[in-house]
């Protein structure tokens, strides 16, 4: 089968290889892959800003249908429609693995980077780590964003204290800052997102899927927050992985407030007035993918329609497009690229 496989280090390092198809052991399923998104993780590997065990074919973010299964794997069949949490292959043993706090495992290996991942025909994933998708939903494609959409539900729900009203500021309207700004919607909060003059089309989608404001420089940024709450921001999430969407975000929280940090920074060192934590007696909270309680919520959310992904899918290729996809996304031309398998001949 064709896989986009990160096989050695450099920008040649990758590429479109035949490779065997995957074989379901005890506890897995099979999956035929509908749709595979470029996740900025992926393109951390490609640049070798972040470790990936080589040969390994990419991508994390996935939907598709179970074709086989191995042993036990409690109610799914063949024909499943099915989303996978990513850091699927842990110890399954340690304080996080049995509190589902898989991608904090010191063993964990995600499918992607670790382990061969969905940007191919087929993948395999474990049952366990696996959740269904309703067969009546009639386009599944916007499903391959379960993924980024509850990395967002993880910070929203699971790490920042979000109470009705808050005032939240959103900074950088990427796929990961306006899927961030639902989860915080479906939490009663109000929420600004922020981006330069150049994300018009960015913040207007932010405005279609139910961003109460948006501003495209730091004047107007304060002008919003200072109309709904004079203090500041209760809440600053840095979703640009910028280092001065983090300065502007450390700038607008009020004291005592709290700042989630959804983005990375590839590694790099980042400069910042550290007082400031001191001077606001500020909260400060990683967040780190996603856990299985996340999970929970986040496909709730969706089947429930409290969110809208498929506005985020802006560009669908087949596999063998899979340059001109990730220059997509390094250019920022689209919100999320898909690869669909199927689109392949
Ligand atoms: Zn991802
Ligand atoms: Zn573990």
């Amino acid at each position: 089968m064709k896989a986009i496989v990160k096989f050695a280090l450099g920008e040649d390092g990758m590429g479109l290889l035949d490779v065997p198809e995957p074989i379901p052991h005890e506890g897995e399923l099979k999956v035929k892959v509908l749709a595979a998104g470029i996740c900025g993780g992926d393109v951390h590997c490609m640049k070798d800003e972040r470790l990936a065990i080589m040969p390994v074919t990419l991508g994390h973010e996935f939907v598709g249908q179970i074709v086989e299964t191995c042993g036990d794997v409690g109610d799914f069949k063949v024909g499943d429609w099915v989303v996978t949490l990513p850091a699927c292959y842990s110890c399954g043993e340690c304080d996080f693995c049995k509190a589902g706090m898989v991608t904090l495992c010191a063993e964990r290996k995600s499918i992607g980077s670790y382990v061969d991942g969905a940007m191919a025909e087929y993948v395999v994933v474990p049952a366990k780590y696996s959740f269904k998708v309703p067969d009546e939903v009639e386009d599944k494609i916007p499903y391959a964003l379960s993924e980024p959409f509850i990395v967002g539900v993880h910070g929203a729900y699971e790490r920042v204290r979000v109470n009705p009203g808050d005032v939240v500021v959103v900074s950088g309207p990427g796929q990961i800052g306006l899927l961030a700004m639902q989860a915080f919607k479906t939490r009663g909060a109000y929420v600004i997102v922020s981006g330069l003059k150049a994300d018009a089309d960015r913040l207007n989608l932010a405005l279609q899927l139910g961003a109460d404001a948006v501003a495209d420089s730091m004047e107007k940024l304060k002008e919003e927050i200072r109309m709904v709450n004079p203090a500041g921001a209760d809440i600053v999430v840095e979703a640009a992985s910028h280092p001065s969407s983090l300065r502007d975000c450390l700038e607008v929280v009020k004291v005592r407030g709290q700042l989630l940090y959804l983005g990375y920074f590839g590694g790099r060192d980042v400069t910042f007035r550290f007082d400031t934590i001191h001077e606001k007696e500020l909260d400060i909270y990683g967040s780190n993918s996603t856990t299985m309680a996340s999970w929970e919520i986040g496909m709730k959310l969706i089947n429930e329609r409290k969110v809208d992904l498929a506005p985020l899918v802006s560009m669908k290729l087949p596999l063998s497009d899979w340059k001109r996809g990730f220059e997509a996304v390094i250019n920022k031309e689209a919100y999320k690229v898909v690869f669909c398998p199927d689109m392949d001949e």
